[in-house]
This record gives C-alpha cells, structure tokens and sequence, in this order.
C-alpha cells in the first residue's frame, strides 16, 4: 500500500503586492520567516502510526510539487485555514482518478461538514486515537466519512513522529510538540477549542527522545516548539529544560508573558539554548483586552507587559511580539503606538495580524452579527488581509497601517538599534558570575 500525505501550499502572505514583495524580500525580516517555516508534526505523528510495511510519501507542496500520476492508494492531507481551498482541490485532483482522500487538520476538525463535502473521510480532532482505525477501515472497504475522536489524547501515548520523513527535505527548524492545551480562551483563537483548554504535555523522557531523533536526521537544524504555550506550567517546563541544557541545542518556541515572572525559570530557558521566545501580547490598548479571554487575564497583564520584557531580555532571550489590529478600540492612531512599542521596548521581531475571524471562534460569531465579516474566502485568512470591516476606520487604512507598522519596525535603522541593545545585554551578562 501507498499513502501520500500532503500539505498543501499557503497562498501568498497578502493579497497586496506592495506587501507581499515587503513580507518576502526585507533582510531584516528573513529570523521572522525562518520562525514560520517548516512543517508542522502533524503528518509525521500519522507517518509514526502507519505501520512500517506501508509506503509512505510526505509532500510539502509549499517546496515540491505534487505528482497527481502517481499511483496512491490514499492521500492524506491536512491543512489550516488559509490552506483550506487548496487542500479541496488537492482533494479533488485525487478523487478523479479514483484515489480515496482523507482530509484533517485544525480547518478540518472546526469545519468537518465543509471538509466532508471534499472528501471521502473526515479526521476530527487529534489523529492518535483515530488513525489506526481509518486504516483499518481504509483496508476492510468501509471507510467512514467521518472519524471524531470523543477523548482527549494522552501525549504519553503518542508515538515518536517520524521525522525520518524529513530526511530529503530542506529543513532549517523541525518542529516538536511537547504539550496541548492551552488555559486560556482568547476569542479570535481556534487553537484552545482544537486542542482544549486542559493543559497536557508528553513526558520529559519522550520529548528528549524526539529531539535527539531530530539531531540524528537534521543536525543543524533549530529546534521549534510548536505548543502555543509551552511555558505555562512551570514545574513541567523546569523539569524538561533542565533536561535539554545536556543537549546543547539552539530553540525556539511561545509563552505567555507569565514566563518573566520567575527569573530561575528564565535563567534555565536561555541556558538550554533559547534563541527566541514567541509572545502573545495581542494589544497594547487596554480596551482591546478586556474581556478578551473570560478570565480577562490578557488585561490583567498589560501593566506587566514592559517590566516582563526587560526581564526576559535581561537573560539574553529576544522576544517576538504579536499582535492584532482591527480591534474594535483601534484607530489608526493605534499603528504609531504600536511601531514605537515594539521599537522602544526592543522586540527581535514582531507579528502585526489584522484581526481575522476565523471559524467556530467568539470573533466571528459577533462579527457576523453586525455584519462586518467582508468574506469566507478562506485563502484570504491570511493574517496580513483584511477580512472585516473595522469599527473605527475603514478596511484600506487597516491594510496600509500593517504595511507601514512592518516597514517601521523592520527597518535598517531599527535593526541596527536592536542589535546595539543586545550587545549590551550580552556584554552586562558575560560579567555576571555564572
Ligand atoms: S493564549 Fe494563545 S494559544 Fe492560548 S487561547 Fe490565547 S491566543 Fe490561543
């Protein structure tokens, strides 16, 4: 048997030629685009419960192209939002030549009645508890159209991702998931409803194991921590970075800014090799964060925001900030307040996302009411276009105001003051006794 499991390429980062040549071809943007490339493990946790007699094929359209003459016997594709439409006419391109097609992934599991309309079975939810089964069933004739999965998966169970699938492929950072779950409930998220609010992490022997197994296939590469909030339980993440100090690797991953609060725990995450810490701080405009989360705790945390990110960068760790404009609050005053934020405060980088109402969240559902969602073409759930029709200003000046607060943030001459500033932070801590 021959399975090709597939993700599909992502349309272009803005429909906006001026921004696409910007997000593309900026040298001070090229750490920010490595941060978002590379393949989830998603695939590879399917290719790791797929049993070794079965050939198996994995196709990053976003660098190769798909090959529809190849003679597959099921095609496995999984796709976010934006990939969504393409991944249907991946789909389609298959069903024609009589090749079943399985389609998931977080679009997928929020949208499985869409996705059933593209496919022949729909996986919904986490795939460890269900791949088994859809190949057995895929085997026996009698696949099902949909495949849901009624518990949540213990991580302990799920097997080592099979990264051997990446062994031909140009990888600069492998991504590994150590946890799911996220406690929070942000209303423009889709992750915390996919994976649940129930913090779960897999054990700090297995997450050692993988990322030794990546070392093995890709000796060079960075090591990603995909969890949306790796940091959040602190006693876990002690655990597991005191583990990973042996390893000597170089790590990226996201927190919430809670992290700054326990400087042992920072110490640790720089001495086991962090480069970068990816953080939500979504708004620096009070209004935007009450009531954002139920537990307001985005707004709770704001007055932090600024003693948080000296502290974090005190032990050496650059900081990616993101955040959303399009807020109801947000004039286009916002955008100034915003580039001197990330410019005064120092930020390694910084994600600027139009507010985009993505499927089954609190966003849409309100966006909807008033009639402000301008479209559901999915490819355009870009972060960088505009989906909706802003309160306070119109959906042009939010498209120019993004542009601009990137050329702001990203330009030569805030670069050079970034790096002038951790060279100071590097210096002061090379005098520190260790
Ligand atoms: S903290 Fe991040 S992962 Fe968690 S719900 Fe909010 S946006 Fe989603």
């Amino acid at each position: 048997m021959k399975i090709a499991l597939v993700s599909p390429k992502s349309p272009p980062l803005s429909r906006n030629v001026e921004f696409q040549d910007f997000l593309k071809h900026s040298p001070e943007m090229e750490f920010y685009r490595q941060y978002w490339s590379g393949l989830g493990s998603g695939l590879l946790v399917i290719g790791a419960l797929t049993p070794n007699n079965v050939e198996l094929e994995l196709i990053d359209e976003g660098i190769e192209e798909i090959d529809f003459s190849q003679g597959y016997d099921l095609v496995a594709i999984t796709a976010v939002t934006q990939q969504a439409n393409r991944a249907y006419e991946i789909a389609r391109r298959f069903r024609e030549k009589n090749i079943r097609v399985v389609l998931g992934g977080i679009h997928a599991t929020i949208l499985p009645d869409e996705a059933k309309l593209y496919a022949d079975s729909v996986v919904v939810g986490e795939a460890e508890n269900l791949w088994p089964k859809l190949l057995d069933d895929f085997r026996h004739n009698r696949l099902s159209p949909i495949y849901a999965s009624q518990q949540e998966v213990d991580l302990k169970e799920s097997p080592i991702p099979r990264y051997e699938l990446l062994e031909e492929k140009p990888c600069k950072i492998v991504w590994v998931q150590a946890t799911r779950g996220c406690p929070h409930d942000c209303s423009f998220c889709c992750a915390s409803r996919v994976y649940g609010s129930k913090y779960r992490h897999k054990s700090i022997d297995q997450v050692i194991h993988e990322i030794n197994k990546i070392r093995q296939i890709k000796k060079h590469a960075l090591i990603g921590f995909a969890d949306d909030n790796l940091l959040c339980d602190k006693g876990y993440s002690r655990q597991l970075l005191e583990k990973v100090v042996g390893l000597k690797i170089k790590w990226i991953g996201q927190s919430d800014i809670s992290v700054a609060d326990d400087n042992d725990l920072l110490r640790l995450v720089k001495k086991s090799g962090c480069v970068a810490l990816l953080i939500g701080f979504e708004s620096i405009i009070e209004d935007n964060l009450r009531g954002l989360d139920s537990s307001n705790w985005k707004f709770k945390h704001l007055k932090n925001y600024v003693e948080g990110i000296r502290a974090i960068q005190g032990n050496g760790i650059g900081i990616i900030g993101t955040f959303i404009v399009g807020f109801d609050n947000d004039d286009i005053s916002v955008f100034n307040k915003l580039a001197a934020f990330i410019i005064d405060n120092h930020l390694a980088g910084a994600q600027i996302a139009a507010l985009t109402p993505f499927p089954h969240t609190e966003v849409r559902k309100n966006l909807l009411t008033e009639g402000r969602v301008l479209n559901t073409l999915w490819e355009n759930y870009t972060l960088y276009d505009v989906n909706i029709k802003p309160k306070k200003m119109s959906p042009h000046e939010l498209e120019k105001g993004i542009l601009d607060t990137f050329k702001k943030v990203y330009s030569p001459g805030a670069a050079i003051e970034k790096g002038s500033y951790f060279k100071s932070i590097f210096s002061e801590l090379h005098q520190k006794p260790k």
